[in-house]
């Protein structure tokens, strides 16, 4: 008799030894290997500035409102039936509308189709995408649930770079080095998850450009759409969507911090018809006709959390938000052996760099964090769990005493680290 194990394999559900790469850089993992690293004796309390969870803070938590049209969705009885294929008619009309505030072009209901969070959306279009001999090109450093999901429906991944001297934009000449006529797409994420920027109207316009003459789409991750703070107003990719097709990921999560509701939409950006020429709209459909089964009550609330969400964040927390950037930044750049090459002006992360030439005994960025977590009871994330050696994200989503008390103990550290004058 078969054991289990092999039965499971055959069936592909568990991955050969051979075929994990690079296992211990994804972010769960690492999360669960600072965690164990953690000093059980240390009685202060532990700062989480690895993972952006904004649901754990209160300066973060208003989505009362949204809590209110749950209930009322649920209480109205109109939505006990099974979801339609992408979505109930008045979620998807609701996003459509909430989009089209910021577009050149308004979306139709039928552009939209409802997810289990940002992240099946993106698991959708890369499995779409996917066909024997593609390839698609992801940013470096980057998100990487990406990475996995083009895994898993074996999709060749390629990577451009993001350059930090220039406020984080992509290196448009590195996306052609790359591409060739297997490439299908590009992902791009603004707001930035690693790196906290915002691209400007004129950088993302290039993109578009870029890819068109590549021809290939863009798939803009804008889970962080609007969390923008400082010199550029957030643009969505959508409004270059006549010079190449675009596909627009997004959701709840972040904004209104219930990542745990898990809704998120995927729309596309057609006007041209290339994506319904290429048969890529019908792919779509098909695959939410297996795999879309979302809770309808949510879907139900979504014309009035996002109709009472017009104006944009609340400038509130907005400015929290800001503070906290602006302090973490504050401290770090004062801190001996590692450099902020920019000011975060968006999302809820920021990169740092490592220079370990000053440090006496750090091996590199999983090294330092280990230690840290150990000797400081802090939690960062090294950088290469999101592509880049030898950095740091740092989290600055917390309230204030928190972040102040993160960045002196990191302080400490990098002092006690250091050599010696
Ligand atoms: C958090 C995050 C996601 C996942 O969003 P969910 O809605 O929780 O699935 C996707 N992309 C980026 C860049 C993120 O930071």
């Amino acid at each position: 008799m078969e054991n289990s194990s092999t039965l499971l394999k055959k069936w592909g559900f568990m991955r050969n030894s051979e075929q994990k790469t690079e296992s211990d850089t994804d972010i769960d993992r690492v999360l669960t290997l600072l965690m164990s690293s953690l000093n059980i004796s240390d009685s202060r309390p532990i700062i989480p500035m690895a993972h952006g969870e904004p649901s754990a803070f209160s300066c973060f938590s208003k989505s009362q409102f949204a809590a209110d049209a749950i209930a009322e969705a649920v209480q109205s009885a109109k939505f006990n039936g099974y979801s339609p294929t992408g979505g109930v008619l008045s979620g998807r009309r609701a996003v459509a509308e909430y989009l089209s505030q910021d577009l050149p072009e308004k979306l139709s209901p039928d552009d939209v189709f409802l997810t289990m969070g940002c992240k099946q959306a993106a698991q959708t279009i890369l499995t779409v995408l996917a066909g024997t001999k593609s390839n698609i090109l992801f940013p470096k450093p980057g998100f990487p649930y990406y990475e996995v999901f083009a895994q898993s429906c074996h999709l060749e991944t390629r990577h451009f770079d993001l350059l930090p001297e220039k406020d984080w934009e992509i290196d448009l000449d590195s996306v052609v080095a790359v591409a060739d006529e297997n490439t299908v797409a590009m992902v791009i994420i603004n707001p930035g998850n690693p790196c906290g920027n915002v691209f400007t109207h004129q950088h993302i316009k290039k993109v578009a450009e870029t890819a068109r003459k590549l021809g290939i789409l863009v798939i803009a991750d804008e889970v962080y759409d609007h969390l923008a703070f400082g010199k550029n107003p957030f643009v969505p990719m959508g409004v270059f969507g006549s010079i190449t097709p675009v596909i627009t990921l997004g959701s709840l999560s972040k904004r209104w911090a219930i990542p745990g509701w898990r809704l998120g939409w995927l729309v596309t950006h057609d006007p041209n018809g290339i994506l319904k020429e290429h048969g890529i709209i019908e792919c779509i459909k098909g695959y939410f006709h297996v795999f879309s089964n979302l809770p309808t009550f949510i879907q139900g609330a979504l014309p009035e959390i996002l109709g009472k969400s017009k104006e944009g964040y609340p400038s509130e927390t907005i400015n929290t938000i800001k503070e906290a950037a602006n302090s973490c930044y504050k401290g770090i750049i004062d801190i001996p052996g590692v450099t902020c090459p920019s000011k975060p002006e968006g999302s809820i992360f920021t990169m740092v760099k490592l220079d370990l030439s000053v440090f006496e005994d750090i091996e590199d960025d999983l090294d330092f964090c280990l230690k840290l977590a150990k000797e400081e009871s802090v939690l960062i994330l090294p950088g290469i769990s999101v592509g880049l050696k030898n950095w740091l994200r740092v989290t600055f989503v917390m309230d204030q005493s928190s972040l102040q008390e993160g960045i002196t103990r990191i302080q400490d550290f990098c002092r006690r680290h250091s050599h010696k004058a």
